[in-house]
């Protein structure tokens, strides 16, 4: 099986090399990006604008998300260590907005949620002025973990949704009720943080299915949603199904702006951290 030719839309190269600085200040911190972890095309723009999202609690998941590739299998113990290096990197680039996420981490009573909790608390210790969202795993839906996450203080709390319930094959270990409850629930714990999610276009989903999770989103109290392309990492992820045209996700972004979210990047090449530091600002 052959992966589908991408349109004219789709030719952005990824300059490898072109962020060398970027890459040796993650080495010596040994910390990981999911930029680099899930290939993310837009690297090179990030990476050379000092934006980056942070990959903490390893590099291993235990799901097996088939469009995802982020290594698979047993993880490494959580590291203590890495919220005091996470912050020492966002003081050393000066971030103004930093993105913060993991793979799921079913492994760990808590999913992970203390380290996410103490690595907020660090950059608010070194980075008081630097705006902290963090994209979260569903925790498999425990309050106590989003409880801890919420108290951490976080400025936007994210959990994507990826795809239409229809297609929830893809995230085996997943439930999309429970993902949207990971939302809620946050919002109920912390009115006043903005919450934020993300879906992947061109999987199969039909426009009206996302019309209807745009709707569960908002009524979820979901403020910033993020709308993209998937583009499958090798030939054996998922199939793409179809390329989005540019001007269907211009028509989203304006029946998503019109059900009321506060801010919507949607295009090709969006991906959930793109253009992070432009939801705050609401720079539609
Ligand atoms: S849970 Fe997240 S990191 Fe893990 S496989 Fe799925 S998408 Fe990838």
């Amino acid at each position: 099986m052959k992966i589908a030719r991408k349109p004219e839309w789709l030719q952005k190269q990824v300059r490898l090399g072109a962020h060398a600085d970027m890459e040796r200040l993650l080495g010596e911190l040994r910390l990981n990006t999911v930029c680099q972890e899930a290939r993310c095309p837009n690297v090179t723009e990030c990476f050379r604008q000092k934006q980056a999202t942070f990959l903490i609690l390893g590099t291993a998941c235990t799901r097996l998300c088939t469009f995802c590739s982020v290594e698979k299998g047993a993880p490494l113990p959580a590291d203590p260590g890495e919220p005091a290096r996470v912050a020492a990197a966002v003081a050393h680039l000066e971030l103004a907005h930093v993105v913060i996420t993991s793979p799921t981490r079913d492994d760990l009573p808590d999913g992970g949620a203390a380290l996410y909790a103490a690595t907020v608390t660090a950059i608010r210790r070194h980075s008081p002025a630097t705006r902290i969202e963090l994209l979260l795993p569903d925790f498999q839906g425990s309050r106590s973990s989003i409880a801890r996450i919420a108290a951490a203080g976080p400025d936007v709390i994210g959990h994507n949704l990826e795809t239409v319930p229809r297609l929830y094959a893809i995230r085996p270990g997943a439930r999309y009720r429970r993902s949207l409850e990971v939302l809620t629930t946050a919002k109920e714990m912390a009115p006043a943080t903005p919450t934020k999610s993300g879906l992947m276009l061109g999987l199969g989903e039909g426009l009206d299915e996302v019309r209807a999770v745009l709707a569960d989103l908002k009524e979820a109290g979901c403020s910033y949603i993020s709308l993209g392309q998937y583009l499958a990492p090798s030939l054996r992820h998922q199939p793409v199904v179809d390329f989005i045209p540019p001007e269907i996700f211009d028509r989203l972004r304006r029946e998503a702006l019109q059900l009321g979210f506060a801010h919507v990047e949607s295009g090709p090449y969006v991906r959930s951290s793109y253009h992070a530091s432009d939801y705050a600002i609401g720079k539609n």
